[in-house]
């Protein structure tokens, strides 16, 4: 049995393929502007080699922000799922995952099977994500990949005072030209970052057997600063970044075997900001595609798809999810009141919302 994981992050692509239940071959790319594009060009760059071709593989799982647009796959998952899934199949004893991704940084629960029981995230603002370090990389003259071991370079390191993407750019210009060294400036948001990190993971607790997954695993000076502050050392996977297509793969295998159930299958959606934890969470196993929600909802975050010829199922629509904060203004403020939410509409209870 030949499965594969195809992980379309925001600003790279991931692929595994696994081949009874042992990693055959992966690879990470770029993502390019059409994630359709994006997905056909990480999967031939993992199979190269291998002398597979992409009929050759059993069943294939997709996740990641691209997820819906990989024309291949037979189901996909959220990247939550797929992280909790990927790290299980290093270190099962590991309960509390930070992701630290291209554009968002969540913090996930999970049990010994590597099935979520919590997270929240933090999407709304650039800072601390990949994204966030390649432009300050950028302002400061170096490549991203070595602000890093430049930041462990530091003697003193410089307190900043925001994460934001726009307000720390300004500051770490302004600290250059106050003739402070590159390292105390990168050591400063380093040290800013992991205080963030910190607080995202105590919002679902944090336990002894830890991990970073995603790129910014792979920056070193990150993970001390975040060990620093979690006083914890982080069980890292070989390589972090391919933790979610890892998953996806692993999920592959299950599905292909028909062991897996639509149970694992719950999408998570949400945000934090500084009023608590939101998340929408829809349950695939129960959701029988009535659209209910669909036509419930004041701000069309629901619709219901057939991905791929699976059953349909509804989903939070692509363009909503990154808009859920201000879309969705929480339960109790639903326009259309408590008695006609979504979840209250859903007679097959598959809509959980929390806040
Ligand atoms: S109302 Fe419930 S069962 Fe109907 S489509 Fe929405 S989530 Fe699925
Ligand atoms: S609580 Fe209201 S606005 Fe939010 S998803 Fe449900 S129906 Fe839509």
């Amino acid at each position: 049995m030949i499965v594969a994981g195809i992980d379309i992050g925001s600003r790279g692509a991931k692929a595994v393929t696994m081949k009874d239940g042992k990693i055959l071959s992966y690879t990470i790319r770029d993502t390019g502007p059409e994630s359709v594009k994006t997905s056909y060009m990480v999967a031939n760059a993992v199979l190269e080699g291998t002398g597979l071709s992409l009929q050759d593989i059993n069943y294939v799982v997709a996740t990641g922000y691209g997820r819906i647009l990989v024309p291949f796959a037979h189901e996909n998952v959220s990247e939550i799922s797929a992280h909790a899934r990927g790290i299980n199949f290093y270190y099962p004893s590991v309960r509390t995952i930070l992701d630290m991704g291209g554009q968002d940084c969540k913090a996930i629960s999970c049990d010994e099977h590597g099935r979520v029981t919590n997270f929240v995230m933090n999407d709304k603002c650039a800072g601390g994500t990949g994204r966030f370090l390649e432009m300050i990389a950028e302002v400061l003259g170096f490549k991203v990949q070595e602000i890093g071991d430049a930041s462990l370079q530091s003697t003193s390191a410089i307190p900043f005072n925001t994460i934001c993407a726009v307000f720390a750019k300004s500051e770490a210009i302004s600290y250059l030209r106050q003739g402070i060294s590159r390292s105390d400036i990168l050591a400063g948001l380093h040290d800013a970052i992991a205080v963030r990190c910190l607080n995202l993971l105590k919002r679902v607790g944090i336990s002894k057997d830890f991990t970073i997954t995603g790129g910014i695993a792979k920056n070193k000076g990150m993970v001390a600063k975040v060990k620093e502050k979690v006083e914890l050392e982080p069980m890292l996977a070989p390589d972090p970044q391919i933790i979610g297509a890892l998953g996806a793969a692993l999920f592959a295998a299950e599905r292909y075997q028909g062991k897996g159930t639509r149970e694992d299958f719950k999408i998570h959606y949400g945000y934090t900001d500084a009023t608590g934890n939101y998340f929408i969470v829809i349950d695939n196993a129960k959701c029988n595609a009535c659209g209910k929600c669909v036509s419930a909802c004041p701000a069309k975050i629901f619709e219901v798809v057939s991905e791929d010829h699976n059953e349909p199922k509804a989903v939070v629509a692509d363009k909503a999810r990154k808009r859920l904060s201000i879309l969705c203004p929480g339960l109790s403020k639903c326009p259309k009141g408590r008695e006609g939410t979504c979840k209250a509409v859903c007679e097959a209870e598959a809509i959980s919302l929390t806040w």
